[in-house]
């Protein structure tokens, strides 16, 4: 049984209140673990080791000193990789195959990338007339902001950590971070890596806990917090904006979506197939990128929704740790039965369940897991309430569709704007279709590849600014203009 305590100020420490609430595996329903429940008191320590770290040693080094320190942090990371690996796949239930390409080598590079590209990213200069001639400059020079809190989600808890983390470093601030109730237990090696690392105590503080009326609410409220970095629903984002209104904090959001795949008749049947299949099944389809609205070509309709009821039929559910695994559980008991509940909703809206829908069936120790069956559904109409909400579960909806007018229209049917896929072998039409949806990102036949350099974030409801290469410096920076008149 681990015991999970806060990082502040260098050290660990218990919790305030003295209370602990349990670590559960979700692939067994075990308890592997207690978790301290932090407070307000927990948040003001950990905001004043931040406040005290940033106005000394942090500042006082030079910036190339800091970012050669993430690179060493980035370093700590894969000399640790196993001991990472098997914390996240005990605290998510991800399997093997997807952790050990996915979230712990993407929480190490973010860490090396932000550490190189804060030493190349510009400032601006322009000379202007000035009526005596003599003219002046302007020009911009970055300052940090000073104590950022991160609070982030549990679907992928190192990566989406040190994707705010990192560039907030970089720039120059020190973190609060509030990582998911789920989710704790990568936060607190990093918290180790990052005492190897040799970076001064306070830069990374590290506070447990629930949101609402807890920790999470503590940090968002904090008036010593100059800005909210948040990953999650949302409903959480609107709850996180409002108490983020009294002191104008900052805020950047990166909140829900309910994606759209669309697949045109002349698309690589095989790859969109393939594609389709890990853009909605990947991660127990526990990806805010995930598609769970998928749009297809009437000529090819039937015969794709054969083909990728065939791919989740064939796709092994079991045991993380077995590296034949493809789909591991939900995050936990409560969110299969949010999901369970969706299937159920979906029957009565008069869904066509063409696979899945259910529970596998698992031998011990799995069988108490949160597991759920990969499932797709057709006939639904367009505004039932399985197709407007996010699910986050291994599902998605098919639907035909005859002319790109009509897919143009369905896809952007949404209240939320994360990303969509387009699948299609023609370039007029790809680049078309991609200029008209409304969403942050759009890939043309692939999914989830990302290049950190380029902006990520969603329109509508699904989030409000831009994180990811230097867009990711402009939100952790203010940026200052200094005129000198010659
Ligand atoms: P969540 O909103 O329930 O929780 C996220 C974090 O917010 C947790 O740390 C939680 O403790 C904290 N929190 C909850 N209420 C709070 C409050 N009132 N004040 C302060 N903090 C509070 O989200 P989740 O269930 O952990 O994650 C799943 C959601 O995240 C999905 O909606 C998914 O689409 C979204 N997501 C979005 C992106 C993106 O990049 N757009 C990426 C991953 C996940």
């Amino acid at each position: 049984m681990t015991k999970i305590d806060h990082f502040i100020a260098g050290e660990f420490a218990p919790p305030d209140s003295g209370d602990y609430f349990p670590n559960v595996d979700p692939a067994t329903g075990d308890s592997i673990g207690e978790i301290a429940e932090g407070n307000g008191v927990d948040v003001d320590r950990a905001v004043q080791a931040a406040q005290k770290a940033f106005r000394g040693p942090w500042s006082e080094m030079s910036t190339g000193d800091r970012l050669d320190a993430l690179k060493r942090v980035a370093h700590g990371i894969r000399a640790r990789f196993d001991e990472f690996l098997d914390a996240e796949m005990r605290d998510t239930g991800k399997p093997r195959a997807f952790a050990s390409k996915v979230d712990i080598p993407r929480g190490a590079a973010n860490f090396e990338f932000f550490a190189t590209i804060a030493r190349a990213v510009e400032d601006q200069s322009y000379q202007t007339d000035t009526r005596d001639g003599r003219g002046a400059i302007n020009y911009t020079t970055r300052q940090p902001l000073g104590v950022v809190g991160v609070i982030s989600p549990w679907n992928l808890p190192l990566l989406l950590l040190t994707w705010k983390v990192a560039p907030a470093l970089a720039a120059g601030n020190c973190v609060v971070v509030k990582p998911s109730e789920e989710t704790p237990s990568t936060a607190s090696l990093l918290a180790e890596v990052f005492n190897t690392a040799g970076i001064p105590a306070g830069v990374f503080n590290v506070v447990h806990g629930l949101g609402p009326n807890a920790a999470g609410e503590a940090l968002t409220r904090h008036p010593d917090v100059a800005a909210i970095t948040f990953t999650g629903e949302t409903r959480t984002g609107s709850a996180i904006m409002e108490a983020c209104a009294p002191h104008i904090k900052d805020i950047s959001f990166e909140l829900g979506g309910k994606n759209a795949s669309i697949v045109f008749a002349d698309a690589d049947f095989d790859a969109a197939v393939a594609g389709t299949a890990r853009s909605t099944f990947s991660n127990t389809g526990q990806v805010c990128l995930c598609s769970e609205r998928v749009y297809v070509e009437r000529p090819i309709y039937e015969r794709f929704v054969d083909a990728l009821a065939s791919r989740a039929e064939s796709l092994t559910i079991g045991d993380p740790f077995d590296d034949a695994t493809e789909m591991g559980p939900l995050i936990s008991e409560t969110h299969r039965q949010k999901v369970l509940a969706a299937y159920e909703k979906a029957r009565d809206e008069g869904a066509t369940v063409v696979t899945g829908g259910g529970v596998p069936e698992l031998d011990d120790p799995f069988a108490n897991g949160a597991y759920v069956e990969p499932t797709i559904w057709t006939d639904l109409d367009d505004d039932a309430t399985v197709m407007r909400e996010e699910i986050f579960g291994p599902v998605c909806h098919i639907r035909p569709f005859d002319t790109e007018e009509e897919v143009l229209a369905l896809a952007n049917d949404s209240r939320y704007g994360l990303c969509a896929a387009v699948w299609t072998e023609k370039l007029r039409r790809a680049h078309r279709v991609a200029h008209q949806i409304e969403a942050g990102l759009v890939w043309i036949n692939s999914w989830f590849l990302r290049d950190l350099r380029t902006p990520f974030g969603g329109v509508k409801l699904s989030g409000i600014g831009r994180e990811g290469g230097r867009h990711s410096l402009d939100f952790y920076s203010e940026t200052k203009t200094i005129c000198v008149k010659l």
